[in-house]
């Protein structure tokens, strides 16, 4: 008998952040896949197969997984976040689409999303991302670094805000200033940055900054940047407290 395959999303940090749809999924599976961390997030299910795994190996893992379903498994592929935002869902679609059509014959893949690292750390500063804005990663390990200046000056000229995810790694430490200098290129110093860190799980830590002097040091690869649009503004809040949020209303 064939088996199915779901890449589901954690939320940011797994427990309370699963959807009801995510955690009856994972519930079900007899086979959970993914990278050592997150399906260490995973809560536990009687009788129930774990498949951690390093990071690197995104392809070979989707491959995995697939081959586990097609032995007829209940398998959950886990991600954080959605698994559709620079994670493991495309994985899943590129390994089936360079493979032979008989390998995994009859196995039906679904996705079921999670929150993503940039609207559970918007939430968290008040609603920076409340008008029209798009995600790019920073990381020139599977594109090229021109591509990744282009669409942040696209990004930047057409007033959008921006999440940045992927802002550094050890193998990456000089991409993150340039693209800050291409966008002080288009905004003002005093543009407000979300800088969300370990959403969900401890340390979590979010705070604001202006564009002009982001402190570097304060961003690390667990990281997610809510790049301010020339509307997004700060506000006190009746408890003293403060938010950072963009209008729905163009000036
Ligand atoms: N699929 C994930 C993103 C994977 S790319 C999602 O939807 O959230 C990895 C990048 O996501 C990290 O470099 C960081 O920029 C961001 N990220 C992932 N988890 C995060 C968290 N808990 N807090 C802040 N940023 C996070």
């Amino acid at each position: 008998m064939t088996g199915r395959l779901a890449v589901v999303g954690l939320g940011p940090g797994g427990g309370p952040w699963l959807t009801g749809v995510a955690a009856e999924r994972l519930r079900a599976a007899t086979d959970v896949v993914g990278y050592a961390p997150y399906v260490a997030q995973v809560p536990p299910a009687p009788s129930q197969a774990r498949h951690p795994s390093d990071n690197r190996e995104e392809l070979a893992r989707a491959a995995f997984a697939l081959d586990l379903a097609a032995a007829g498994r209940d398998v959950a592929l886990v991600s954080s976040g959605d698994p559709g935002v620079f994670a493991m869902a495309s994985a899943v679609f590129e390994v089936v689409e360079s493979a032979p059509p008989e390998r995994w014959r009859g196995v039906a893949i679904t996705v079921v999303p999670g929150v993503t690292a940039a609207l559970a750390g918007a939430a968290i500063a008040g609603a920076p991302l409340g008008h029209d804005w798009c995600a790019i990663s920073l990381s020139d390990n599977l594109k090229p670094w021109a591509v990744v200046e282009r669409r942040l000056r696209a990004a930047a000229s057409a007033d959008f805000a921006l999440a940045l995810y992927n802002p550094v790694s050890r193998a990456r430490p000089w991409q993150l200033g340039r693209a800050l200098d291409v966008l002080r290129e288009h905004r003002a110093p005093d543009t407000p940055v979300v800088l969300a860190t370990d959403v969900g799980r401890p340390p979590e830590s979010v705070r604001v900054e202006a564009l002009g002097g982001l402190p570097l040091d304060a961003v690390g690869s667990r990281t997610v940047l809510l790049v301010g649009s020339s509307t997004t503004r700060r506000v006190r809040l009746p408890d003293g407290a403060e938010a950072v949020y963009t209008p729905r209303r163009w000036p």
